[in-house]
This record gives structure tokens, sequence and C-alpha cells, in this order.
């Protein structure tokens, strides 16, 4: 099954251009230096020619503004890696379109891990409490994060990686993933990680950071991942997207909010 692969957004979790900073990538003409905060898109169509179905993974404080840019106008479920303000305060303005999902066939499920679902039920109480009565309040529901999960007929594999101190998911769908927030990668994730055309991984900036990867260490495991592609993303203001490409070896690029790319979605044994 043919699908695609957009970022929502490329950026850090203060997003670029940073407030209050008045550096050449936050004062870039580039739009490819303005970066939402990050989050991707997967859609495809269901095969006989069936509805579009879209998940997103994360969704940020930027969430609306992405939804509107992509013209988005379902989401079929929700992928969580991580409970970082950078990668949840959006849930809220998922309330419009989970309503139409309802009625289709019931609540946008979530997929979070034990930790990310706590933290999203308790910023949204008023959401997911057994004593939320507020009437327009988003029609989702939380559900464990599996090592597989299926969304109309697309898997999902969970791929964990370290985030600092903690273990955060990666995912898997088809033959491309997407690692977000990466300071190590697992010897065992490697091995969800083979045959791939396009990999998505973070890299914050060429300065270390205890929970981020610097360009340089994500082009190490680009090299030995070895998928076609290598799309990096989570970037800080320190990276010009110009300049940055122009030291990057062949194969791999610094992503950009609205990229677009084909995605086989059949799962590979
Ligand atoms: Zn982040
Ligand atoms: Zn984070």
């Amino acid at each position: 099954m043919d699908g695609l692969l957009t970022f929502l957004g490329t950026g850090t979790s203060m997003g670029v251009p940073t407030l209050g900073c008045d550096c050449a990538v936050c004062t870039s003409a580039d739009p490819r230096d303005r970066r939402l905060r990050p989050s991707v898109l997967v859609r495809w169509h269901e095969p006989g020619g069936g509805l579009e179905r879209v998940v997103v993974i994360d969704t940020g404080p930027d969430f609306r503004e992405q939804a509107l840019r992509n013209g988005l106008t379902r989401v079929d479920a929700v992928f969580y890696t991580h409970s970082h303000a950078d990668h949840i305060l959006g849930m809220d303005d998922l309330r419009p379109l989970s309503f139409a999902v309802f009625r289709e066939g019931g609540p946008i499920p979530l997929y979070a891990a034990p930790v990310t679902a706590e933290a999203l039920e308790r910023i949204y109480d008023y959401t997911f409490s057994s004593r939320a009565t507020y009437p327009t309040r988003a029609k989702v529901e939380l559900r464990p994060l599996a090592e597989r999960t299926t969304v109309h007929g697309v898997e999902f594999l969970r791929v964990p990686v370290q985030h600092g101190e903690m273990e955060i998911a990666g995912f898997r769908f088809g033959r491309a993933a997407y690692l977000t927030d990466v300071s190590a990668i697992p010897e065992s994730s490697f091995a969800l990680l083979e045959g791939l055309d396009y990999l998505v991984v973070s890299a914050l900036r060429h300065k270390p950071h205890p929970s981020h990867a610097t360009v340089e260490q994500a082009v190490g495991w680009a090299r030995r991942i070895g998928a076609r592609q290598t799309w990096l993303t989570h970037i800080a203001h320190q990276l010009g997207h110009e300049e940055t490409n122009r030291i990057l070896p062949d194969g791999i690029r610094l992503a950009y909010d609205g990229l677009s790319l084909p995605v086989n979605l059949e799962t590979a044994n």
C-alpha cells in the first residue's frame, strides 16, 4: 500500500524562529528555516478507492496551524512518542476533527505509553476524568501503546529509543521510520530498522546536549541503518537549512516543514 509521509513540523521544542532571538537562522528569509514543533503525518487510501486514512505522530502546540497548512480534515489515530510539551500540547485541537470521526465509529484512539498517558490525563483532566462533563470535549480515547498496532490496514511498530534518561517511542511504518528526541538507540532497536527507504531521526545542533543527538551522532546512526534517504528533524536554530545541507553526506538532509515523501506502507516481515 502506498502512502505519504508529511513533516508537519521540524523544529525543536522552542520552535524556529525562537522567541526573542535575532540570529541569522531566526531572521532568515528562507521558508525552510521556519520550523514548527516536531510532528509527522502519515496518510494513505484504503484499497479499492476507500477513504483517506490519516495518522499523526504527536500533537504539539502547533498542531492547529499544521492541520490548517496541510488541509487536514480528519485524524484516524494519534501515536505519542513521549509526554514533553512540544509533543502533546496540541491534543485539544483534535476536538473539531474528533466529532466527525466519533459519528462515523467512535473516538479517535490515542496510543501512548503509560507515563505519556498519565501526563495527558493530568493535563486534560476535563477530557479524560470520569467526572468530566464538558459537553464539547475531544472525542478521544487513550489506548496502551503495543509493540505493533494496526490502523486501517497499516502496521505501526514501536521502536524504543533513549531520550536522556527516558525511554520513549519511535515508530516504523512500512519502509519508513520516525525517531524523534533521540539521544541513543538501543542495540535491539537497530534490528527493527532494516530495509528502510526513509529514516527520519532527530538532530538538534552540532554542540552536544544531554537528551538530544548532535548532527554528527545522527549521521553515524544514519550510516549504520543505511536507509535509502535519511531526513533530520527536531532542529534547533543553530542549524541553517542551506549551510547545514552543504556539509551533510549524500542521502542525508535536513527535513523542512511541509516536505512530503511517498512511502511504501507494506509491513516487511
Ligand atoms: Zn521534543
Ligand atoms: Zn522531548
